[in-house]
């Protein structure tokens, strides 16, 4: 099991840093990494001594045993002050004291934890990435993206294939946007149909064991006119150098800057409007930021999303999307379907 792992790696920070005796934790999220609890309730206390104690609510008992076996539970609807209690009785250093336990506030430890991700979660990873992967091949294989269709009728068809591979949700708001709204990076999905001649902009993943996959691809629905294919050409070209450009060490802008320069050296700058990529994991978007205001390096072990766009109002526009782990040498793609120019 993952967890304790995940709690020791948190404790020697926790020594390092040398403020505190106990972290509390309380957002769910993080919770859920150092525990495996995947409820909608939940707080824990990880202790720089070795001790940690799990609170959760009357609803999750037989939940809390099951998900989180390895840890003493206490059922308390109080939460975080009930876990605080708990653990200031049972602490003689802290009871003799009779003072209020002074708290300080320690953001971002777990975070930073959570970026370079573990086996099991490049496991998950992989298995979201997959199901994304498949779900889109299905889609094509059944003609699912042919004139007519609506975006609306798109996302749903994408969504429900997802599931029935294993996902337990959509991992965000599927974004399927035809024609002109190709222009929009977060376009929502309308009861437009899909036209002759069109770029098509699928933006989607699955939401498996708690862990979100992120793909782009862009489409032609026919063959595509000279200005598609170059605009398509030039979004793959900077994909490929944010890609090759993901090694461990590298500075996050840096890496922005290596897609973005290809699309400045066409012209294109100012239709570049977003960040490279992001961080992906149990949150769809999560640290390291890929952008020009971005501030780390990467490491062996992050995965991050590498997603150029270049958008011409009123026109379309193309985004391609991966998600990758950084590892030593090139970086995997966890995302499988190919990047050439697919015109349907
Ligand atoms: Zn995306
Ligand atoms: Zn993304």
């Amino acid at each position: 099991m993952p967890h304790p792992a995940r709690r020791d790696a948190l404790r020697a920070l926790l020594a390092e840093a040398g403020e505190v005796d106990a972290l509390l934790v309380t957002d769910l999220v993080n919770v859920r990494y150092l525990t495996g609890f995947t409820g909608s309730n939940a707080s824990l206390l990880v202790g720089v001594d070795g001790r940690d104690a799990f609170c959760t609510d009357g609803r999750y008992t037989i939940q809390a045993a099951a998900e989180v076996p390895d840890l003493p539970a206490v059922i308390d609807r109080a939460g975080p002050a009930a876990l605080v209690a708990v653990t200031v009785e049972g602490h003689a250093a802290l009871a003799d004291a009779a003072a209020p336990v002074p708290l300080h506030r320690v953001p971002g430890l777990v975070q930073r934890l959570r970026e370079v991700k573990d086996a099991d979660e490049v496991a998950a990873l992989r298995e979201a990435c997959a199901v994304a992967d498949t779900a889109l091949g299905d889609l094509l294989a059944a003609g699912g993206l042919s004139p007519g269709r609506t975006e609306r009728d798109v996302a749903l068809d994408l969504e429900v294939r997802m599931r029935r591979l294993g996902a337990t949700a959509p991992a965000f708001e599927s974004i399927v946007a035809a024609g002109a709204n190709a222009a929009v990076p977060h376009h929502r999905p309308t009861d437009a149909p899909l036209r002759r001649g069109d770029l098509v902009t699928l933006d989607f993943g699955a939401l498996v064991d708690g862990y979100h996959s992120d793909m782009t691809r862009t489409v032609v629905l026919g063959p595509a006119a000279g200005w598609q294919r170059e605009l398509y050409a030039l979004v793959a070209e900077a994909q490929r150098a944010g890609c090759a450009a993901l090694v461990p060490g590298a500075d996050v802008r840096a890496v922005d800057a290596a897609a973005r320069d290809v699309v400045a050296a066409a012209g294109e700058k100012e239709n570049f409007p977003h960040g490279l990529g992001h961080g992906v994991g149990l949150r769809i978007h999560e640290a390291p930021g890929l952008g020009p205001t971005g501030t780390g390096a990467l490491a062996a072990g992050m995965t991050v999303t590498v997603e150029p766009g270049v958008y011409l109002a009123g026109r379309g526009g193309v985004r391609i999307e991966d998600t990758l782990l950084v590892r030593d040498g090139e970086p995997e793609p966890l995302s499988r379907t190919t990047r050439e120019l697919l015109e349907l």
